[in-house]
């Protein structure tokens, strides 16, 4: 066979050569142990939180290193394609602030010399590769119809072959004549181009995986399809080139994808390319609220899967950051503990610290960890995040809180910027609830009282504090009046006492501050009552009171 000619004959149109390519993309000048790392998503138009996962998995494994992470949009499945399905994927990572060094970053639009960066637009390089591929009798056309391989795979079924596909006796085109080819060509019958395997089934191919260490398996026996009729690669050809002339040097990608990988040493191989490092991450999996089993988290059934739903709920994003480092590595909590104000960007990441069994994501540790997180912040910082957030998902509350900027940072500012804050919200969505009392607009009163106080108790409690309060106190004297009102009202301001002798009082200071906090926000638990109570000023303040007495 001529394979020059079959070259030619199946790419007239192609007129460069690899090398041309290999000048273009020259081998990056990193220094030694530098990795370059890529996050290629199909565009979905939806970013999965297992993608976020991965794309931190890159993103920080460049960094650790000092080399580089792109982003490749991996678009040659058309039938998986949707409109402008790139933007709800890099809006995903902007909101969460993952950043790559190179590759799309918008919808039409990239950065980085080794683009472009969107499989669709590199159908040039896959087509040289192929030609050359073809060209050394690595690569050859099949006219097989999609009705000729269904019978085949039902065959193959049937007599129960251990492996099925196009291989071995099988592949009915692997030894067609040119003259065949050309034929069939000329008389305008559709092929797709095949990869010509020549590993062997009883041979094994052994690759060290960087989180799973060494994997062993049967060597690639299938004649894959490189191309498919329309000229567009497969992901298993477009990815192997594009690794190669972006010069990729860890191939971080989920463990779905382990099963390929003889596949694609071979294909590296046979290209003439270096085998990349290959680390396959762990699936992000949840425990099934019903039946309490581990499963992977699902697109359908969990609305936590999607990126958004962090954004819409109003999760910041250093708090998603910080929970998903913790599960990517075991060893960030001490890390934090001893930089406990340094970017997660300088998490000394280090891929072979994952732990390659399925990783748990846990929403209830996430809002943990979240207000944590929101405690520390300042309340400046606060504000303009629920302002932010507001903005576009609680429009009416967004008007409340920027009618008066300074009340609505007070209010944040209760319990916060000491020692020990108040770790009450983990989310921008529970704000309006928070403050609700401050507000009018969205307080509802609620007079009931403690199982404990009697409605005359609790009257007579508020007409005291009524007669002895003065806005100008300052904390302790407003708490030595509160103690003082204890005793003449029946209570004791000594809680001990109160448990020593629980008979011989109506109750003690903390029932007190209790009904006063009823009375001032219709809630049991808030942050510090006295802050609250200057908070809501005089006027508002001996409003509620009143209404409370009156309501009792
Ligand atoms: N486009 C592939 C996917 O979305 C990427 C696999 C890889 O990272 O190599 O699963």
């Amino acid at each position: 066979m001529d394979y020059n000619a079959l070259s030619e004959l199946l790419f007239p149109q192609i007129t460069k050569t690899p090398e041309y390519f290999e000048e273009k993309y020259p081998p990056r000048q990193l220094k030694e142990g530098a990795r370059v790392t890529r996050f290629a998503p199909s565009p979905t138009g939806y970013l999965h939180i297992g993608g976020l996962f991965g794309a931190l998995t890159d993103v920080m494994t460049a960094k650790a290193t000092g080399g580089v992470s792109y982003l490749r949009i991996e678009d040659t499945d058309k039938k998986r394609e949707i409109n402008d399905g790139v933007s709800a994927i890099i809006n995903g990572f902007d909101a969460f602030g993952v950043g790559f060094d190179e590759g799309v970053t918008g919808f039409g639009t990239e950065d980085g010399a080794y683009g472009p960066y969107t499989q669709s637009q590199r159908v040039e390089i896959y087509q040289t590769v192929a030609k050359s591929l073809v060209k050394q009798g690595l690569a050859y056309p099949c006219f097989c119809s999609a009705e000729e391989l269904s019978a085949m795979r039902e065959t193959q079924e049937k007599e129960g072959t251990a492996i099925w596909g196009y291989f071995g006796k099988w592949a009915k085109c692997r030894d067609l004549t040119f003259d065949e080819i050309k034929a069939k060509i000329e008389a305008g019958q559709p092929y797709v181009l095949r990869f010509r395997a020549d590993g062997s089934e009883d041979k094994k191919v052994i690759f060290e995986d960087i989180i799973r260490g060494k994997i062993e398996m049967p060597e690639n026996i299938i004649d894959e399809v490189l191309l498919k009729s329309d000229g567009v690669p497969t992901y298993h050809f477009a990815h192997v080139c594009d690794d190669h002339f972006m010069r990729t040097t860890h191939v971080i990608r989920g463990e779905e994808w382990i099963s390929s990988v003889p596949k694609h040493i071979a294909l590296f191989k046979a290209c003439g390319y270096k085998v990349p490092k290959y680390a396959h991450t762990p699936q992000v999996m949840k425990i099934d609220e019903e039946d309490g089993t581990k499963r992977k988290l699902s697109k359908r059934k969990d609305p936590e899967a999607a990126v958004s739903y962090f954004v819409e709920k109003g999760f910041p994003k250093e708090s998603v950051l910080e929970y998903l480092v913790t599960l990517l590595n075991s060893n960030f909590e001490d890390w934090r503990r001893a930089n406990p104000t340094a970017d997660v960007f300088d998490f000394p990441f280090n891929l072979k610290k994952m732990n390659a069994s399925g990783c748990l994501f846990d929403l209830v540790k996430l809002t943990d960890v979240s207000k944590n997180v929101i405690s520390v912040m300042n309340a400046q910082k606060v504000y303009s995040l629920v302002e932010k957030w507001a903005s576009v998902y609680d429009k009416d509350f967004h008007k409340l809180l920027t009618s008066d900027a300074e009340y609505a940072t007070d209010i944040l500012n209760i319990d916060r910027e000491n020692p020990k804050p108040r770790k009450d919200i983990s989310q921008w969505s529970q704000v309006r609830d928070y403050v609700a009392y401050f507000y009018d607009e969205l307080y509802t009163p609620d007079y009931t009282m403690p199982a404990n106080i009697s409605a005359e108790d609790a009257k007579a409690v508020l007409s005291k504090y009524l007669e002895v309060y003065s806005a100008e106190d300052d904390k302790d004297t407003w708490f030595a009046k509160i103690k003082e009102m204890c005793e003449p009202l029946g209570f004791t301001p000594n809680v001990k006492e109160y448990k020593k002798n629980p008979d011989a009082y109506k109750g003690h200071v903390g029932d007190i501050s209790t009904v006063l906090r009823i009375a001032a926000t219709s809630r049991t638990n808030t942050p510090d009552l006295y802050m609250i109570m200057k908070l809501l000023g005089e006027d508002k303040l001996k409003a509620r009171i009143n209404n409370t007495i009156e309501n009792l």
